[in-house]
């Protein structure tokens, strides 16, 4: 797992903030000015093309050089720098911080480089904003009030530098319908820039009640656009409690519909928690019944960070003690050729009839296993767990799975 931000030692300062990671092979490959790309140059006396570059980039502990067969596929018609170097210089403390097609924030102030982007990531997220209209029980990204307008074009800019042929991408926050017309303006940029990219942003879906946002989401036709949006129970007072808002479910069913009248495509997101297990049957039948438009229902175990930590006692419940009413709720939109999904749940404390649909769904950069799962049979194929679990957070049906439950798993 490579880190989200890492240290870095600065010489010079580089004239741009955000610089595409390139070696020899995806600069030649893509349309990129020099001046937006940081060279990825391993040691630092390693061949470096003579071109213009935003930051030349090493790593303490990197090894290889000239010969190094990274660099084998250098411009053609570029030659080592013969007058003394003068283009900022960047060594990270760590190989492997940084790898061709990656996208980088530079922190010179903090001593620091974020990842925005990394190439063959199983998920990469785009972050809207700080700001959101609910305030759940368990949100992993506290809101805040800030003015952060300035992220649409940051991330204007981030869109500019990825790969043309990133598979997937998210879109999340914060409540990203806050940012108004620059949430368009992001939108518009992904679909005229990658056109083939899956996009999946994750909305309370509160706001799609003004037909003006609706209106403007549909009127750009974007080809792959789908909008993750929480529901947490059939009935009000349930959801708003999680929710922390009154009248967020009537705006949120309101939102959904008029989505699906216009169009758009959407999934439903259940988290799992103590004051929502009860009545996933009763929820499962209500959007069988309502909101059949939807393209997916993913239930969603907790991911201990942000408040969640401070509400654990109110919204933990073991996996072992929901296993009922959500194989009731999964087998009931399944049975009925609705698209379900389990996210964020390990394989081994899921009844065996449920095993088939659960996703490897903790982006790679924040998963982890437990010494339990040394040697365990469906290791390559389980969510895991999130970098961050602590105890109180782990399942007591955990246990490693031999040969014989993996074949039914
Ligand atoms: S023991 Fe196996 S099934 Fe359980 S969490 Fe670890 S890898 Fe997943």
């Amino acid at each position: 797992m490579r880190p989200h931000e890492t240290p870095a030692v600065f010489g010079g300062r580089p004239a741009q903030r955000l610089l595409k990671v390139v070696d020899g092979l995806t600069f030649a490959r893509g349309d990129w000015n020099p001046q937006q790309c940081a060279w990825l140059a391993g040691t630092p006396d390693a061949f470096v093309p003579d071109l213009p570059w935003g930051a030349v980039l090493t790593s303490e502990d990197a090894d290889g050089g000239p010969s190094d067969p990274r660099y084998a596929h250098a411009p053609v018609g570029t030659a080592p720098a013969t007058q003394p170097d003068e283009r900022p210089r960047i060594r990270v403390s760590q190989r492997g911080a940084a790898a061709p097609g990656d996208v980088i924030e530079l922190l010179p102030e903090r001593h620091r480089i974020r990842t925005r982007y990394r190439r063959g990531a199983n998920a990469n997220t785009l972050f809207a904003t700080e700001r959101c209209n609910s305030h759940c029980l368990m949100c992993s990204q506290p809101p805040r009030r800030v003015d952060d307008d300035w992220r649409v074009k940051d991330l204007l800019e981030v869109i500019a530098l990825l790969d043309d042929d990133v598979p997937e991408l998210g879109l999340s926050g914060g409540e990203p319908t806050l940012l108004g017309d620059g949430l368009l303006d992001i939108l518009r940029a992904c679909r005229d820039r990658l056109p083939g990219t899956a996009m999946h942003v994750l909305s309370n879906g509160r706001r799609f009640g003004t037909t003006s946002l609706a209106n403007g989401v549909a009127g750009l036709r974007h080809p792959h656009l789908t909008w993750g949006v929480p529901l947490y129970a059939d009935v009000a007072d349930v959801h708003d409690y999680v929710v922390q808002s009154a009248g967020a479910f009537d705006e949120t069913l309101r939102g959904l519909l008029v989505m699906a009248s216009k169009g758009l495509s959407f999934e439903i997101r259940v988290v799992l928690t103590a004051p929502t297990v009860a009545r996933l049957p009763a929820l499962a039948d209500f959007i069988w019944r309502h909101l059949p438009a939807a393209v997916h229902v993913a239930f969603m175990g907790l991911e201990p960070i942000g408040f969640a930590l401070a509400n654990r006692n109110a919204l933990w419940v073991d996996p072992a003690d929901m296993s009922e009413p959500l194989t009731r709720a999964v087998h009931y939109l399944a049975n009925r050729g609705m698209a379900v999904s389990l996210y964020n749940l390990p394989l081994c404390v899921l009844p065996t009839a449920l095993r088939p649909f659960a996703r490897r769904s903790i982006s790679d950069w924040k998963q982890r296993y437990l010494d339990t799962c040394d040697g365990c049979a469906v290791r390559e194929r389980c969510a895991g767990f999130f970098e961050w679990v602590k105890p109180g957070w782990i399942p007591r049906g955990l246990h490693a799975l031999n040969d014989v439950e993996a074949h039914e798993a």
